[in-house]
Parts: C-alpha cells; sequence; structure tokens
C-alpha cells in the first residue's frame, strides 16, 4: 500500500524544518537562526501512533535565486501535488504576516485537506496567540512548539483523519512494478516511450481500479508490469520541477512503490557523482535494481567496449554488485529486448524464498571453509540461519554474540548465499541475533 504524503508548508523561518525533524524522529538537518538555511533531507519516513506516512519539507526546495514570494508559490505548488495532507505552519509569536496571506491564497486554490499549525507556543500563557488564526479560514488552529515538543499529538491527530481511506492504490502481488531514475537527460522518458511502443507489449486501460494516473500499465509474454512515473519523465513544465531537491523527492516516492528500480546511466558521458547518490537511495529502500546503460547507440559496441563498461561500473558503483547491468539504446531501440526479462528476474528474486534446511547447508559449508572470527580470545559461534522475509530476502543468522559477527563475514555468508540461491538484482539482508 503506498503511504500517505504530509506536506509541510509556510513562509521561511516559522520552523518547518523544525517540526519535520521532530516527526522524523532524528536531528537530520541543521537549523539555524538564518531563514534557509540549506537542508539535506526534505522526505523521510514518519510513524504517528499506528500509521507510518512520509513527510515533505517544502522550505527545502529552493528554485534558483527567485523571489521569496515565487519560492512560495513553488513549494505550496509541491505540497498541493505531492501531498494527500498539508500542514500550513504559521508563527504564534509574529502574529499572520503578509507572506502567511500569500501562503493563505495559493492553498485555496487547492483541494487537499489542510491542518493549520500555530508553531512557537511554547506555553500555555501564549495559547491565546492562537485566535487570530481564524481569520485564515482553514478552521481550527492548532498550537504547537517545535522546539518543545508541544502540541504535535493534536495536530497529527487532526492530520491523519485526512488521509485517504485505502490508498487509492490495490496493489496486485503478480504485478511487477517498476521505476526508472537517473538524473536528467539521461533518457528517462525515451526509455518508456521506447517500452511503451516497441516492444510488443499491451498497455492496458484497467477499468474501474483506482490507481495512480501517471502510472503506465503493459502486459509482456503473460507477466503484468507496472511503470511507476518520475519527475524526470512527467515533463509538466512547472519550475520547481528542474530542481534537484524536487528530484531527489519524485524519485524516493518512486523508489517506495517499486519492486524493480532501473538506475539509468549515460554511456555518452559516463558515470558521475549524481548517479552514485541517485543509486544508494535504491539500494537503501532494499529494492532490486538494473543498470541500465541508456544511448549505446552513441559508443562503437562491442563485446570489448561493454566489458570496459562494466568495469567501471563495478569499481564505481561496489555496493551494487548484485545488479545486473544492461546496455541499450533508448532511442535505436538497440537491445532493448534484453531490458525486460532482466526486470523479470530481478522482481523474481525480490521475492525468493528458500528452504530452511537447504539454506543451513548452505551456511555449514561456508561455516567449515572459513573459521569464524575472534574477537578478544572470543569466536563466533553460528547456530542457524532462516529466512524471515522477502522484498528483499531477509535473513537471520543466530550466534553466540553479535557483536563477533563483522562486516567482512557477514559479506562472506552473504557471498556464500548468493553463491548457492544465485540472488541476482536484489539486495539482501543478514541480521546476527544472539542465541545461546
Ligand atoms: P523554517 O524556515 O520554516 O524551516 O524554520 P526553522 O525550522 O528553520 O526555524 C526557524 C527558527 O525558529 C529557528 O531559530 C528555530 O530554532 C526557531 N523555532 C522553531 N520552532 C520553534 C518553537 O516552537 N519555539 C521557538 N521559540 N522557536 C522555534
Ligand atoms: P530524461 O530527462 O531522463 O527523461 O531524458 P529524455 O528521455 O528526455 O532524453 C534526454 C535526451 O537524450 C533527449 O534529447 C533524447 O533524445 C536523448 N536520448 C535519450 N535516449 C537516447 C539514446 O538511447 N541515444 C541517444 N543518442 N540519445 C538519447
Amino acid at each position: 500500500m503506498r503511504k500517505s504524503v504530509v506536506a509541510i508548508v509556510g513562509r521561511p523561518n516559522v520552523g518547518k524544518s523544525t517540526i519535520f525533524n521532530r516527526l522524523v524522529g532524528e536531528r537530520i538537518s541543521i537549523v539555524e537562526d538564518v531563514p534557509g538555511v540549506t537542508r539535506d533531507r526534505i522526505y523521510a519516513q514518519a510513524e504517528w501512533l499506528t500509521q507510518e506516512f512520509n513527510v515533505i519539507d517544502t522550505g527545502g526546495i529552493e528554485v534558483g535565486d527567485e523571489p521569496l514570494l515565487v519560492q512560495m508559490r513553488h513549494q505550496a505548488e509541491v505540497a498541493i501535488d505531492e501531498a494527500d495532507v498539508i500542514i500550513f505552519l504559521t508563527d504564534g509569536r509574529e502574529g499572520i504576516t503578509g507572506a502567511d496571506e500569500e501562503v493563505t491564497k495559493l492553498l485555496y486554490k487547492s483541494n487537499k485537506p489542510i491542518v493549520l499549525g500555530v508553531n512557537k507556543i511554547d506555553n500555555p500563557e501564549m495559547r491565546e496567540n492562537i485566535y487570530e488564526y481564524y481569520s485564515l479560514g482553514f478552521g481550527e488552529p492548532f498550537p504547537i512548539s517545535g522546539s518543545h515538543g508541544l502540541g504535535l499529538g493534536d495536530l497529527l491527530d487532526e492530520v491523519v483523519k485526512h488521509f485517504p481511506e485505502k490508498n487509492n492504490e490495490e496493489i496486485n502481488e503478480d504485478t511487477v512494478y517498476f521505476s526508472l531514475i537517473g538524473r536528467p537527460n539521461v533518457g528517462k522518458s525515451s526509455l518508456v516511450n521506447s517500452i511503451v511502443n516497441e516492444e510488443r507489449v499491451i498497455v492496458s486501460e484497467i477499468e474501474g481500479t483506482t490507481r495512480e494516473a501517471t502510472d503506465t500499465h503493459l502486459q509482456k509474454d503473460n507477466q503484468d508490469f507496472v511503470i511507476i512515473d518520475t519527475a524526470g519523465m512527467r515533463k509538466r513544465g512547472k519550475v520547481y520541477e528542474t530542481t534537484e531537491k524536487y528530484s531527489v523527492l519524485r524519485a524516493l516516492k518512486a523508489i517506495e512503490r517499486s519492486d524493480v528500480v532501473l538506475v539509468l546511466i549515460d554511456a555518452e558521458t559516463g558515470i558521475i557523482e549524481q548517479d552514485k547518490k541517485i543509486a544508494g537511495y535504491a539500494h537503501d529502500a532494499g529494492r532490486s535494481i538494473v543498470i541500465v546503460v541508456n544511448k549505446w547507440d552513441t559508443i562503437k559496441s562491442s563485446e570489448k567496449a561493454m566489458k570496459e563498461f562494466e568495469t567501471k561500473i563495478r569499481n564505481q558503483f561496489q555496493f551494487l554488485d548484485y545488479a545486473p547491468i544492461v546496455f541499450l539504446s533508448a532511442k535505436t531501440k538497440k537491445r532493448l529486448h534484453t531490458l525486460i526479462p532482466s526486470i523479470k528476474i530481478a522482481s523474481e528474486n525480490h521475492a525468493k524464498r528458500v528452504p530452511t534446511n537447504v539454506l543451513n547447508d548452505v551456511i555449514m559449508d561456508a561455516l567449515a571453509m572459513n573459521p569464524t572470527p575472534t574477537l578478544k580470545g572470543k569466536r563466533l559461534k553460528v547456530l542457524y540461519a532462516t529466512q524471515v522475509a522477502v522484498k528483499p530476502p531477509s535473513f537471520v543468522v543466530f550466534v553466540n554474540d553479535p557483536e563477533l559477527m563483522h562486516f567482512s563475514y557477514r559479506r562472506f555468508l552473504e557471498n556464500k548465499i548468493r553463491d548457492a540461491f544465485g540472488f541476482v538484482g536484489t539486495p539482501i539482508k543478514i541480521f546476527a541475533r544472539q542465541r545461546q
């Protein structure tokens, strides 16, 4: 199920990033007494009661050096486009300002539920400051204090009330959901068009099911696929879509709904730092990954050229050693037919379960081959292992002391599991748990 998304909107310095950090539960961005400080993260997971949702700090989206009012308009647009519920944040110490009224006007145009937070109400005496906020027309204002962590519970109770009943997507377990990520101009939209137009797929219009308007449903060889849209593909021509923060936000949103993520690399310009960052998001999210080297038509293609490019990728993306690499051209459709089979394999492995007895045979063979490490005279003992989850496949290894399970030994076990079961395309997770 797709998680609900909450966006925090408001003029600079009202406390958006303070509240974001509170909701996300870690101190992740630096809050300073300067409006518009750079924020590292603007999209993250939060939880209230039993509900998990994602939060956007729209204050982190800056469009070039546009004037304040233009920035605020873009931020409100992002919230309206991306969120299920909007928290409109104001500053209860300063009262309603012209900038608050500007934001109000923008939000009136949306039909998204809006919850009004009046921040910086640090003590009960200040509560009477909130009454003037009724005049904004968003109903009851919620007094909160981001820095003291007050009032957030009531605000969140109201926020979760507005979450869509059933988050407009019926996930079909047999359908493979995939998305394409990569820097601007790497060829994401071209590749989607090529798949849809050339790959002898049946593009379906499924009646009666509620779904994301921008998804593309298709079928090939009796397998259903859904291509999840990212901003790079949508091209609606909104100004904020060109900002890096927004494209990261869209990529994260798409990754979250995917079984398989295609990480696109431009053969013509080669690998750049941004590619690694983007690939890192998919890896961290535990999704299956296929690396797609696009624009292969611009390279004098040969086995040797492919080997060389592969070596470069393996060196630069060591954390993605499990991801298959597909070389193709979205433009000429050369080698395009190799893509869908790779996606299918990566998705099958993402959901694969292995029998416990075979798993333990593999682990015991591995132990016999490579003695377990010792720390301060104590030797790691591995008792048994079991697979506890899929998507991605996750294993618990019961040991005498988890501290003794070094990164390198964990890696060794991972490689043995991969050798035995061939989890091509998917990350796998190994947890060490204590058992005497
Ligand atoms: P943003 O620009 O809307 O993201 O605002 P920030 O989160 O960066 O906060 C702006 C300033 O307000 C910082 O100096 C914060 O420490 C301060 N601030 C945030 N929340 C509160 C609060 O609840 N009470 C008080 N007194 N100050 C706060
Ligand atoms: P996006 O921003 O990632 O969606 O990239 P686009 O699909 O808009 O492509 C950006 C540019 O790269 C366009 O000019 C495309 O024509 C070009 N392009 C895309 N795929 C290929 C390819 O396989 N070969 C070549 N030579 N150009 C391509």
